[in-house]
């Protein structure tokens, strides 16, 4: 049941061996009590939007829920800063979506005394896809970027974006939000379910709509949407790789706009950031319409101050795909 992906690994502590979890919520660690004497609620620390937002939903009140990655930063190249990581310190739990997305929590982890924090990778129960870029040639690069950093960049982690991995994602959650804080265990419980309900109707929107299209394809600006293509059965090309800020090459983007011209798309899906410029672009030059589809790697204060949500992004992207896929 335990998959290998997360890892584990020794660290000596005062001279103590601990074993910590890079990813579980079932380690063998000693969790942090709810109720410590400074803090009345469980403190509990996400990485970005999507954990935050899930983690939110199952805790309600019964826990203070942060976010560390505010909208507008770059999840997929972020380096936390020291007062983050005292942040991450003082939390009873840590949440991430996983080392392959995140890729600094591994080494910010090892950094820090974790005997009192559980550590809940979200996408544990998940099998990662492998990513197969096609549209892109910036292969050479990213493999010397993984020989500095240690970092794979080959395997997909955006599960956050099929309603049905989402789902595995908050079970996580609720289990390890559970196990940290025995006293609200069944509200956590009770909620997670409550939630899942809503994303079965995500998914049931998704389904219905996609039903019989005949033109499954869309053109998106990064590679974020494997997971959801694969659910329904729909093809993404990607302009860019599964990280938002490399850049395609010429010859990437020339054998991309020949496909545009030549299938009959209709749209390119761009993100509203700073690397939306090569989608605008090519979407300029191939002649179709440009539409945003969104990762959810961040929502702006704003949005979420106006109500928008996981459950309410996903349904403008619904909107948004159903212009191509039809
Ligand atoms: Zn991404």
């Amino acid at each position: 049941m335990k998959r290998k992906r997360c890892m584990k690994w020794t660290l000596s502590l005062l001279g103590t061996t601990a074993l910590l979890a890079g990813c579980g919520a079932n380690n063998e660690m000693a969790v942090g009590g709810g109720a410590d004497t400074e803090k009345d609620k469980l403190q509990v620390v996400t990485t970005f939007y999507p954990m935050y937002d899930f983690t939110k939903q199952v805790a309600q009140d019964d826990a203070d829920v942060s976010l560390l990655l505010e909208a507008g930063m770059e999840v997929h190249s972020f380096e936390p800063s020291s007062q983050m990581i005292a942040e991450i310190q003082d939390a009873d739990v840590f949440i991430y979506n996983s080392p392959e997305m995140e890729t600094w929590v591994p080494d910010v982890l090892a950094s820090l005394d974790t005997s009192d924090m559980l550590v809940i990778c979200a996408s544990e129960a998940i099998t990662l896809l492998e990513y197969e870029g096609e549209a892109h040639a910036h292969d050479h690069e990213s493999e010397e970027e993984d020989a500095e950093t240690g970092h794979t960049h080959t395997v997909d982690p955006h599960v956050w974006l099929d309603p049905v991995l989402a789902e595995t994602e908050v079970t996580a959650i609720a289990e390890g939000l559970a196990q940290a804080d025995a006293d609200h265990a069944e509200n956590y419980l009770e909620n997670a379910e409550t939630y899942i309900g809503k994303l079965n109707e995500l998914d049931e929107a998704y389904r219905a709509a996609f039903e019989g299209a005949e033109n499954r394809t869309f053109v998106t600006q990064h590679a974020a949407f494997a997971y959801l293509a694969d659910r329904y059965d729909l093809v993404q090309l990607a302009i860019t790789g599964l990280n938002a800020e490399t850049e395609p090459s010429a010859a990437a983007l020339a054998t991309l706009s020949d496909y545009v011209k030549a299938n009959n798309i209709s749209h390119i899906y761009f993100e509203n950031n700073a690397s939306s410029q090569t989608a605008e672009t090519l979407a300029e030059e191939v002649g179709v319409e440009l539409a945003v589809l969104s990762p959810l790697e961040g929502i702006t204060k704003e949005d979420q101050e106006s109500g928008s949500d996981y459950i309410s992004v996903m349904l403008d992207n619904l909107e948004a795909l159903k212009q191509s896929i039809n």
